[in-house]
């Protein structure tokens, strides 16, 4: 084994995260991706694993700067960032932290839906302003409880999704590549079908290019007036454009949104609607939740440092 063989590479660490990692493994720190080319070579080489966290890309360039790069330990379940193919080509690991985020993410999609359409945000605005004293009840909210979920992509997150909101005595409709085993839920072979069909329209596919405006112009317009799109998936998922044109021109009744094309930079047209709920992608942002992952991720990456199998493997 090397003497400094981690590379921690992402200014989205925490410090207790970072002093987590460098305690178990000797290591360098870098910021972002772009800030590789500027360590020592001879240091370079001697690097076997990157530990990351963020949404910058880490592609062929990135891992060309470090021959010796056996594994690249995400953190988080969504490794769009990563460029599996590159890291595939060249024999280097991916792992990612599913499943111990999964109830989070889930609880915030519900959180989204309830926000949505019980008006929190608004309710709470009308007693800090002194509004109810004034004028009374506020403006009616739209009923939760019964009304129609559609799924788009029932993997472990859309499935703690769904199970929730069963809870609430939703109707449950999915789509996914292929019909799965489930307690009755209606499955649609595309996404524009199950648009048409539901009242809330969760996303909660992975990112990256296949899954690029999933969600799209036609889903959007299918959801129709009173519905409600919510995404804690990825901002790449949807089709951002029509989506905020929907919102603007009241063509969907609103949306609640973890994620955006750009983050954390996001189009500022979704600052200036009142029809939307906004999170800044915090869905698995729990401090109990975010140490399972920083556990997880050093798992394997004792795990690969070790030659044992690895705990969470993408390729
Ligand atoms: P998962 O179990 O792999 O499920 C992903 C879903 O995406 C599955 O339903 C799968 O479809 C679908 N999918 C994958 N590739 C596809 C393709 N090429 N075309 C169409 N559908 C495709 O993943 P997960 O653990 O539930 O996580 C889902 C995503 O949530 C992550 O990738 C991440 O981007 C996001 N996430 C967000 C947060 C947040 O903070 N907001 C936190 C964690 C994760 P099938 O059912 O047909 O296989």
């Amino acid at each position: 084994m090397t003497d400094t063989p981690l590379l921690i590479c992402g200014a989205a660490f925490t410090e207790d995260e970072r002093a987590r990692l460098s305690t178990a493994v000797s290591s360098v720190s870098v910021e972002s991706p772009a800030a590789l080319e500027g360590l020592a070579p001879g240091l370079r080489e001697r690097l076997r694993v990157v530990a990351y966290k963020g949404q910058a890309p880490f592609g062929a360039r990135e891992m060309a700067a470090l021959p010796g790069l056996g594994l690249i330990a995400n953190f988080g379940v969504g490794y769009d960032a990563i460029d599996l193919a590159a890291a595939t080509a060249r024999d280097i690991r991916v792992t990612n932290t599913p499943d111990v985020l999964n109830d989070d993410v889930a609880d915030m999609a519900v959180g989204l839906i309830l926000a949505q359409a019980r008006c929190l945000l608004r309710g709470d605005g009308w007693v800090r302003s002194g509004r109810w004293s004034k004028y009374g009840e506020m403006p009616l909210a739209w009923k939760v409880s019964g009304a129609r979920a559609g799924i788009v992509g029932l993997g472990r997150i859309g499935r703690e999704i769904a199970d929730r909101l069963a809870a609430f005595k939703m109707e449950i409709h999915y789509h996914s590549r292929q019909q799965k085993e489930t307690p009755g839920w209606r499955y649609h072979a595309d996404p524009v079908s199950l648009a048409g069909a539901v009242d809330f329209l969760v996303v909660a596919l992975v990112g990256g290019e296949e899954t690029r405006n999933y969600v799209s112009a036609e889903a959007i317009a299918a959801l129709g007036p009173t519905g409600v799109l919510i995404n804690i998936s990825r901002g790449t998922t949807v089709d951002e454009g029509a989506l905020l044109a929907a919102l603007e021109q009241r063509r969907i009744a609103g949306a609640g949104l973890d994620v955006y094309l750009d983050e954390p930079a996001i189009d500022p047209r979704f600052q200036g609607l009142d029809n939307v709920v906004l999170q800044p992608h915090a869905g698995s942002a729990t401090v109990e939740t975010r140490r399972a992952m920083a556990e997880l991720q050093l798992a394997n990456i004792r795990a690969f440092l070790d030659g044992e199998p690895l705990p969470s493997p993408v390729n």
